[in-house]
């Protein structure tokens, strides 16, 4: 089963979303900020991150940034969890460089859904041969 780092501040949010990863048999990993998660996903290459935006210190954003920028944890796939769902700021995070983007409160459904696709996405990815040309 799938390895899931939750970087993500708030202890009731983290507590609730370790409580559905769980639940369905993913194995999860937790950071509070920006730098520990960051310093996590780098040692432990997670299949999947999801990242609070609103962290203390470096933001979810800028956070995403440079995981888009390490070779190392380039392409795990990274979903925002984030309470602005305003147009520009779909804008900023997708910039960033998320994969997706789940609005806050949290929908269980949506959340399994967004991990579904993106994980059978990268796993797909994976498995091409990226030299082999078909005829
Ligand atoms: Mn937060």
């Amino acid at each position: 089963m799938a390895r899931i780092l939750v970087i993500e501040d708030n202890p009731a949010n983290m507590k609730l979303v370790l409580l559905l990863l769980r639940n369905v048999g993913y194995t999860a990993l937790c950071a509070v900020d920006a730098e520990s998660g960051l310093t996590l996903a780098r040692a432990e290459k997670p299949d999947l991150i999801l990242m609070d935006i609103q962290l203390p210190g470096m933001d979810g954003l800028a956070a995403t940034a440079l995981l888009k920028q390490d070779p190392v944890t380039a392409t795990i796939p990274v979903v925002a969890l984030t309470a602005m769902a305003m147009k520009a700021d779909q804008e900023k995070i997708m910039l960033a460089g998320c994969d997706a983007y789940i609005a806050k409160p949290l929908s269980y459904m949506e959340l399994y859904a967004v991990i579904d696709t993106l994980l059978v996405a990268s796993q797909a990815a994976a498995l091409e041969p990226p030299f082999l040309e078909l005829p």
